[in-house]
């Protein structure tokens, strides 16, 4: 039974809005999970109450998008998306419908869902309302739109990056007629956000399936920030799952491939934020000049590209570079000054005065890179007292 399954507070979301005599049920992502038989990571659902209603049924709620029908209402643990059913009617924007209707019935709000795997609902007997096949979809593995494909990407661009997200979380492949539709309306993304496309990039190229990724440059779409597509993402695969690694080994793809021109501009036009932007800048130059290949060489790295420039440097690499870099890691060497075990307080107290400080803790440094094992206050008020000696 799916509904032993379903959380708590879900559960009591629902039962509120029934005893209250309206219809309601959990859909889709928390549906195909449960289905799929992963835990869901939000709830979602649908109502025939509307907005107003539903604010007055619950004692915490979050007005998040009255006007598309959606207030968030906030139970014991969990924050449930209640959304009234929804019909759409025209994307003059190709991104957000002109009118939304809130007479619709739970069919109509199941149709404009994306796709099939995603537009089914959980009724109260335990049964699913699966109208367009999903069932079906989600035992062959298939991400296929509902309806016909080419209007639903007109209608909302952002929906062919869902598409292959979707298939690299899942492992799923694209239908032949939504992947067909794709590629003819590849060229109508100018109103999506780079935000937008940026998250559904991020997912892909940070799911257990990175490659597919592949299918953003070689169906066309992400044709504003990219030209052509890169001759293998398989380098992904071999850097952990996290963003910082993944972003740094999908750009030097793509340079390889001449297909942006520099990290800098592709990453800052997919509005990155700044310290990814920078790690993997630092990281492509270090790459460029060749990765250190011994532990110095890495600490010394560390102190002037930081601990996530290298960590770029070493997914752009690839090979046993990260492997390398992650050891030398492990025993948190001493690379920049104020790791160093004599202080700046510690050196006047020596007697040195002004830029001197500066210029004797930078020396400290450089001999605690080539010497980790002395970054030790005794040894390096030695190495102070020559140096103010000199
Ligand atoms: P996850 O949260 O795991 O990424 P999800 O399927 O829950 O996946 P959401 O973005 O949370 O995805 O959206 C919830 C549901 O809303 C989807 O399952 C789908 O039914 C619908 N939906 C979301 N975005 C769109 C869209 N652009 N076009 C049509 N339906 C959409
Ligand atoms: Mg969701």
């Amino acid at each position: 039974m799916l509904w032993n399954r379903v959380s708590a507070d879900a559960v009591a979301c629902c039962r509120i809005l029934w005893q209250a005599g309206f219809e309601a049920y959990p859909v889709g992502g928390c549906v195909r999970d449960l289905l799929l038989g992963r835990v869901p990571g939000d709830w979602d659902v649908t109502t025939s109450a509307r907005p107003e209603q539903v604010m007055s049924l619950f004692e915490h709620t979050i007005a998040t998008g009255v006007r598309h029908g959606t207030v968030t209402v906030i139970l014991e643990k969990e924050h449930i998306e209640v959304t009234t059913f929804r019909g759409e009617s025209g994307y003059s924007d190709g991104r957000h419908p002109d009118e939304v209707c809130f007479d619709a019935t739970l069919e109509e709000d199941l149709s404009r869902r994306d796709f099939t795997i995603n537009a089914m609902a959980l009724d109260r007997d335990g049964g699913i309302v699966d109208l367009f096949g999903g069932q079906t979809d989600l035992k062959a593995k298939v991400i296929r739109c509902v309806g016909d494909p080419v209007r639903r990407f007109v209608e909302d661009g952002l929906r062919m990056f869902r598409a292959v997200r979707f298939g690299a979380q899942l492992g799923f492949a694209l239908n032949g007629e939504t992947e067909q539709a794709i590629r003819i309306c590849a060229g109508d993304t100018v109103h999506i956000a780079a935000e937008r496309v940026r998250v559904e990039l991020e997912k892909t190229i940070c799911s257990n399936r990175p490659e597919d990724a592949m299918d953003f440059f070689s169906l066309g779409v992400m044709f504003r920030w990219a030209s052509g597509s890169p001759e293998s993402l398989r380098r992904l695969r071999q850097v952990p799952d996290q963003p910082l690694f993944r972003w740094a080994a999908l750009c030097a793809c793509l340079l390889e491939g001449a297909c942006i021109p520099s990290v800098d501009e592709f990453l800052r036009r997919l509005k990155l934020d700044g310290a990814t932007i920078r790690a993997c800048k630092a990281g492509w130059e270090l790459c460029r000049e060749g990765v250190p290949n011994d532990d110095m060489g890495w600490r010394k790295a560390l102190a002037s590209c930081g601990k996530d420039g290298c960590r770029a440097a070493a997914a752009m690499c690839g090979g046993d570079a990260l492997t390398k870099l992650e050891t030398v890691l492990e025993h948190d060497p001493c690379v920049r000054v104020e790791q160093l075990a004599l202080s700046g307080g510690d050196l006047v107290a020596m007697g040195a005065r002004g830029s001197q400080i500066g210029v004797v803790q930078r020396h400290l440094l450089e001999h605690v890179l080539a010497v980790p094992g002395d970054n030790r206050a005794e040894v390096l008020a030695v190495k102070a007292e020559e140096f103010l000696a000199r």
